[in-house]
């Protein structure tokens, strides 16, 4: 199945949720006016787009019905697509510029990171990159079996300790492994981390050194994993993980199965990080690189 179809398939909840129901608000009103922006805003408001950009979207609907620009109800929905393809931002492709680049991917647990690991691997993998990963997230043996099936899946190739190890030293390793092996992109697991768990946070700062020390010029991604189930709590916890590390770019998971997509809507505005990729299934194929003009396609069609 094309990606496209997945994305539509995958959006089909919050379609339904917010989207779907413009069409119905329009039918109900004759011309544009303030009761039709009205009811706009309550659909909106209701869904995880976020008050805020609830009000951005109105207030733009609202000039350009002042200025002449939207006229007639039928161009409401074309507006609309423009003013979200904007406010969501374009995607913006990761830096792999060095070899090895490095990859560092963070998140609370259950996000998705180890999942999304295994789909970017992938990804790479078939683009002719060489791909290491880490298992950094030395918490559970199962998390470390579980990232060892997902680089099978792809063809990446895993450097990992046992469980309880230090994640400080499976980077230097992998790192030791990447450069022997001249890899393209070194991609590390880590461990769920809360800014508030304090140990957590000091081992993302150990990886980090170590990491600087021994590739320094490597170009970097920080990714941050969150999951599009938990809302505009999702858009919170970014910027609790904003205050500890520098994020690069943001992939958003399991937006299939949810009606709370329209947080993409607020993620730009709110944190100024792009979304560099999302997921929509479980799959090894169900990620793709984020698209604005895409998404917001699959929101309306
Ligand atoms: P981690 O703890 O951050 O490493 O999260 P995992 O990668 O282990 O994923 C947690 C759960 O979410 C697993 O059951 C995954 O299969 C599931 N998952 C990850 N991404 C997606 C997605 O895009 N859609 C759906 N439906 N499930 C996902
Ligand atoms: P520190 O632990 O705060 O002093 O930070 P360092 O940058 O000195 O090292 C961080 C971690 O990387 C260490 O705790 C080790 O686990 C690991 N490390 C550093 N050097 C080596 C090495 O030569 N071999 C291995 N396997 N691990 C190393
Ligand atoms: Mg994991």
């Amino acid at each position: 199945m094309a990606f496209l179809d997945k994305l539509k398939q995958g959006l089909s909840k919050t379609k339904s949720a917010i989207f779907g129901q413009i069409d119905e608000v329009l039918k109900a009103f004759v011309r544009v006016d303030e009761d039709l922006l009205d009811e706009l805003e309550e659909l909106l408001i209701m869904s995880d787009v976020g008050v805020g950009a609830t009000e951005e979207i109105i207030e733009r609907l609202r000039e350009a019905i002042k200025d002449g620009r939207l006229k007639e109800k039928e161009h409401v929905e074309s507006a609309l697509r423009e003013i979200l393809e904007e406010m969501i931002g374009e995607g913006e492709e990761l830096d792999l510029s060095t070899t090895p680049a490095v990859i560092l991917v963070i998140g609370v647990n259950g996000a998705g990171k180890t999942t999304s690991i295994g789909k970017i691997s992938n990804r790479l993998v078939s683009k002719g990159k060489k791909v290491v990963v880490a298992a950094a997230d030395t918490f559970r043996a199962a998390a470390i079996d579980q990232l060892a099936v997902w680089c099978e899946r792809s063809g990446a190739e895993l450097v990992r300790q046992n469980e309880g190890s230090d994640p400080a030293a499976v980077v230097f390793d992998a790192i030791a492994y990447a450069k022997r092996k001249s890899a393209d992109v070194l991609i590390i697991d880590t461990a769920g981390r809360l800014h508030n768990k304090k140990n957590l946070m000091n081992e993302l700062a150990k990886i980090n050194r170590v990491i600087e020390r021994e590739l320094p010029e490597a170009a970097r991604e920080n990714l941050l994993v969150l999951d599009a189930t938990t809302g505009q709590n999702a858009i919170l916890q970014a910027k609790e993980f904003k205050n500890a590390a520098e994020i690069t770019g943001l992939v958003l998971n399991k937006l299939d199965g949810t009606a709370k997509g329209g947080i993409v809507l607020s993620i730009k505005r709110e944190l100024g990080i792009p979304v560099k990729f999302i997921g929509v299934g479980e799959k090894i194929d169900d990620m793709q690189e984020f698209d604005n003009k895409e998404f917001v396609q699959a929101l309306f069609e």
